[in-house]
Order: structure tokens, then C-alpha cells, then sequence
């Protein structure tokens, strides 16, 4: 089993945890959803990531997001407490429009609001006349609020990640994601951060069987990765060329998105053990998938221990991050 435990500190590494899951879960149709729409599915990963690390009950029965969240909501509401109070030393020669102010200038530095908050005061209810009696409903309600926020933490679900103002898992996709132009090919997702300068370019390229290219006459998936048929004299065509035939060398030509991509000719950088054990694994679902056959796997892709698969994620992904 792989470690639970992964900083995710680059996109890299985020990768490699999704790769690894996916490897465990060993089911088709995830892996048809992150090949056809990567970063919906990387988003739906982060979400269930953060879930899990935010719900992980760490001390008494808590979990980290509740034991965190309600140290910070504890202390603000006794610092607005404190700000009502000190108020109501210097009431007696006061508006209450002074009042109002005073408080929001010593609540500004303790919790980042617009004047809306007043909404938890109940304004237009408030005939204030008595500040006493004002204050204790202020202070009434902050402690509801603080009641009813706690709740929404202990709950432990995704509801209570949408409560939150600053979301972590869109922040962290957000952060975490950059770039997310995917190869024209085979659909591999670019490497760089989000508005890289230059051209899109990923480290390695899925064997184009994946995004369903097959040899028209044999119906055959292909096993070659972009890098490989941009080393040679292959044509392709599809909706991008108008079902026009391009070689693959020439596959800047097509257009301009075609264009902004970098993919080095190479033809020692073939598809990667990953890719080679998936398409092993499930070879039958990729054929019938894209309406194709899937009878000529290489022999050695047959023969990958897994063993070997799990460690060249590690090799592939973290080592290089
Ligand atoms: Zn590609
Ligand atoms: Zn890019």
C-alpha cells in the first residue's frame, strides 16, 4: 500500500497520489474520467483529499478542521466580547451610531467583515434605546454563532468545506493545478503553472491508444506516444485537421493550439511502465471504448511486475518534483 500521507507541494506530487490511487482502485471507468476530463477529475481528488486530511479526527474525538477552526472562532468571538464590553464602558454619552462605529473600528483587526456583520445583530429588530440590553443580544448572538459553527465543523462532511469563505480544496486546486491546457494528441495535461510564458509541454505522453487512435485499416489502438510518432513519417487526422490527413511531425500546422504545444521527437521516450501496465490491465475496456481492437500489446508491457509500476511513480513524479 502506498503512504496516506503526501505533502502535496507541487503539482507533481498531487499527480503522483492520483496515479497511485487510481493503480489501487484499478477501475476503468476512473481512469476514462481523468483521461477525458483531467481536471474535473484532479478537482473531485483534491476535494476527497482534503476532506480526508481536514475530517481525520486528531484529539478527543475531534477532527482537524473542528480542533482548528473552533481555537480561532473561540478566540475571535472572546475578542468581540471584549470589544462589546469595552464599548459599553463609554456608552453613557454616546450615539448609538458612535456606538456602532467604536465597535466595528476594534472588530476590524480582529475578524476581516464588511458592515453586513450588523445583520447578526439583528438591527432593524433593535429599538436602542437601552444599550444594556443591546449588548447582551450582541453578545447572545456571537455566542450563537459560535455554537452553530461548531456544529457545522463536527459534522465532518463536504458541507462544511462549502461553508467556509476561503474553500482549501478550490484554493489548493487553484494553486496546485496551473496549467491545464492538455496535449491536442493524447490528452496529456501540460506541467507548467498557470499563464506560463512559452509553449505547453509535459514530461512524458500517454500512448495515443488512450485518446482512442487506432490504425484505420486494422482498427489496431496505438501503443506510440506523441514523442515517438513526431520522431516519424505517420499521418493522423481528426475533427481538430477536418479529417484532413497531417503527419505527426508536422502537428504544429493544424492550428494554432496545435502549435503552442512542445512535444520533443523522440523515439526512445515510449509510453511509460504506467501506462504500459494500464493499458494491460484493461485493454479489452479500451477497445471496446473506442470501438477498436487492442491485440498487439508488446510482449514486455505483458510481463511489468507491479511491483516495478508502483515504484516508477515514485521515480516519475516525486523524484522530479
Ligand atoms: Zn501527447
Ligand atoms: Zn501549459
Amino acid at each position: 500500500m502506498f503512504s496516506s500521507h503526501v505533502t502535496y507541494s507541487s503539482k507533481l506530487t498531487l499527480y503522483a497520489k492520483v496515479m497511485e490511487d487510481l493503480f489501487e482502485k484499478r477501475d476503468f471507468g476512473m481512469y476514462i474520467r481523468f483521461i477525458n476530463d483531467t481536471n474535473t477529475a484532479m478537482e473531485s481528488w483534491i476535494k476527497m483529499y482534503v476532506s480526508d486530511y481536514c475530517f481525520e479526527i486528531v484529539e478527543s474525538g475531534k477532527n482537524r478542521l473542528e480542533k482548528q477552526a473552533n481555537e480561532i472562532l473561540e478566540d475571535s468571538i472572546e475578542a468581540l466580547i471584549k470589544c462589546v464590553k469595552k464599548n459599553s464602558l463609554s456608552t453613557k454619552d454616546i450615539s448609538f451610531q458612535v456606538w456602532l462605529q467604536n465597535f466595528y473600528n476594534c472588530a476590524q483587526g480582529i475578524v476581516p467583515f464588511s458592515e453586513t456583520v450588523f445583520d447578526l445583530f439583528d438591527m432593524k429588530e433593535v429599538e436602542v434605546t437601552d444599550f444594556i440590553q443591546f449588548e447582551k443580544k450582541v453578545i447572545k448572538n456571537l455566542e450563537e454563532v459560535q455554537k452553530s459553527h461548531e456544529r457545522i465543523f463536527r459534522t465532518g462532511n463536504l458541507e462544511s468545506l462549502n461553508s467556509l469563505v476561503e474553500k482549501p480544496h478550490i484554493s489548493l486546486a487553484k494553486n496546485i493545478l496551473g496549467c491545464t491546457k492538455r496535449c491536442p494528441l493524447c490528452y496529456v495535461t501540460c506541467i507548467k503553472t498557470s499563464d506560463h510564458p512559452g509553449e505547453h509541454s509535459a514530461p512524458y505522453h500517454y500512448p495515443l491508444g488512450v485518446a482512442g487512435y487506432h490504425d484505420e485499416k486494422t482498427k489496431e489502438l496505438m501503443m506510440e506516444t506523441c514523442n515517438v510518432l513526431c520522431a516519424g513519417e505517420l499521418s493522423f487526422r481528426n475533427y481538430d485537421t477536418y479529417h484532413k490527413w497531417y503527419k505527426y511531425k508536422d502537428y504544429r500546422s493544424v492550428d494554432e493550439y496545435y502549435k503552442s504545444w512542445n512535444i520533443a521527437p523522440n523515439t526512445s521516450l515510449e509510453a511509460s511502465l504506467y501506462w504500459q501496465w494500464v493499458f494491460c490491465q484493461f485493454y479489452k475496456e479500451f477497445a471496446e471504448y473506442h470501438m477498436a481492437k487492442c491485440n498487439k500489446i508488446p510482449l514486455k508491457w505483458k510481463n511489468i511486475v507491479e511491483e516495478d509500476v508502483k515504484n516508477s511513480i515514485k521515480i516519475k513524479f516525486n523524484d522530479s518534483s
